[in-house]
C-alpha cells in the first residue's frame, strides 16, 4: 500500500535549503520519526524536474548502512509538492559538529575523525563499485551533507547534485553548480570522476581536523601546518594521499579502506 500524507503528523520544522524544506515528522502508526523533504516542483523547469527524478530514483537504489536510508516518496498534485521520506540523523549534520567545536574552542576527537573517514569511505565505496550497475558519484561531499544516527555513525546523505554514470563510462557528463571541495581537475575543466569524491573527502577529513576548509591558506606547507599537532602522522599522511594533485596518482576508494593505516586506526579506534 503507497503511504500517505494522512499516515504523518509534523512535529516541526529541520532547515530549508535549496531545493526544498526538511520537516521532522512521525509516523501514526508504528510512532517512528522520519524526516520528509517537501519539495515543490510546481516552478521547477524541464530540466530540474528531470534533475529531481534521478535524485529521487537514485536514492532508492542505494541500500548501505552510511547513506541516509530512503523510504517513500508521496506525491501531492493538488500542492505540486514531492515529499520524500528519509531516515531522520539524530545526530544533525557535520557542519554542526564543526561549528560547535569551533565555539566552544575545542578539537575533535582523534577516533571520531578516523570513524568518519572510514564510514564515509564505505559509503563512497557502495556508490563507486556497484557490481553490474552504474557508478555513482556523490559530487558534492561537504559537512553539511553528512549526517550522524543517534549512535553517532556516519550517513552520507543528499545526493542532489549526484549524477548516474552509464554502465562503464567513467566520467560524467555535465558540471551542475560547483563543488564545495573542488579538486584540481575539476579546476582544469577535466570532468569530474571518482577521484574526484577522493579529494573531496581527502578536504573533509582535513576539515575535521582543521576546523577550516582547505586551500583558504597560500601554499602548501600553510595548509599542513593548520593541522594541530594532536593529531597523529598516520592520519595527516592519509590526508595528503587523498589530496595527491594528480588523480592519476590519488587512490581509489578501496586503496583508502585497505591501507594498512587505516584498518589499523579504525580497529584501535572502534
Ligand atoms: P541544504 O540545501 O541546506 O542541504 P536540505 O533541504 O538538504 O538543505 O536540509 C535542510 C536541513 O535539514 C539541514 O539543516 C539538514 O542538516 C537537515 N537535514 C536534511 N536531511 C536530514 C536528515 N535525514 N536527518 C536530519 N536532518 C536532516
Ligand atoms: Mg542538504
Amino acid at each position: 500500500m503507497s503511504p500517505k500524507l494522512e499516515d504523518y503528523d509534523v512535529m516541526g520544522i529541520i532547515g530549508s535549503g535549496s531545493f526544498g524544506t526538511c520537516y521532522k515528522v512521525r509516523n501514526r502508526n508504528t510512532n517512528e520519526y522520519f524526516v520528509w523533504k517537501a519539495i515543490d516542483y510546481g516552478n521547477l523547469t524541464e530540466s530540474r524536474k528531470q534533475l529531481l527524478v534521478s535524485e529521487v530514483n537514485l536514492l532508492s537504489e542505494l541500500n548501505h548502512p552510511n547513506i541516509v536510508k530512503y523510504y517513500n516518496r508521496i506525491l501531492h498534485k493538488e500542492t505540486t509538492t514531492l515529499y520524500i521520506i528519509m531516515e531522520w540523523c539524530q545526530g544533525g549534520d557535520l557542519l554542526s559538529v564543526i561549528k560547535h567545536a569551533k565555539k566552544l574552542g575545542t578539537w575533535l576527537e582523534e577516533g571520531f575523525i578516523w570513524r568518519a573517514l572510514y564510514q564515509t569511505g564505505r559509503a563512497l565505496q557502495a556508490c563507486h563499485t556497484r557490481l553490474g550497475r552504474v557508478t555513482v558519484l556523490h559530487r558534492d561531499i561537504k559537512p553539511a551533507n553528512i549526517f550522524l544516527d543517534h549512535r553517532g555513525n556516519i550517513k552520507l546523505g543528499d545526493f542532489g547534485l549526484a549524477r548516474v554514470l552509464q554502465g562503464d563510462n567513467e566520467y560524467s557528463q555535465t558540471i551542475i553548480g560547483t563543488p564545495y571541495y573542488m579538486s584540481p581537475e575539476v579546476v582544469k575543466g577535466t570532468k569530474y570522476n571518482r577521484k574526484s569524491d577522493i579529494w573531496a573527502l581527502g578536504c573533509l577529513i582535513y576539515e575535521l581536523c582543521a576546523l577550516v576548509q582547505p586551500f583558504s591558506g597560500s601554499d602548501i606547507q600553510e595548509l599542513y601546518n593548520r593541522i594541530p599537532d594532536r593529531y597523529s602522522e598516520n592520519l595527516v599522511k592519509m590526508i595528503q594521499l587523498m589530496l595527491t594533485v594528480q588523480h592519476e596518482f590519488r587512490p581509489t576508494i578501496e586503496m583508502v579502506l585497505h591501507h594498512p593505516v587505516v584498518v589499523t586506526n579504525v580497529s584501535k579506534y572502534e
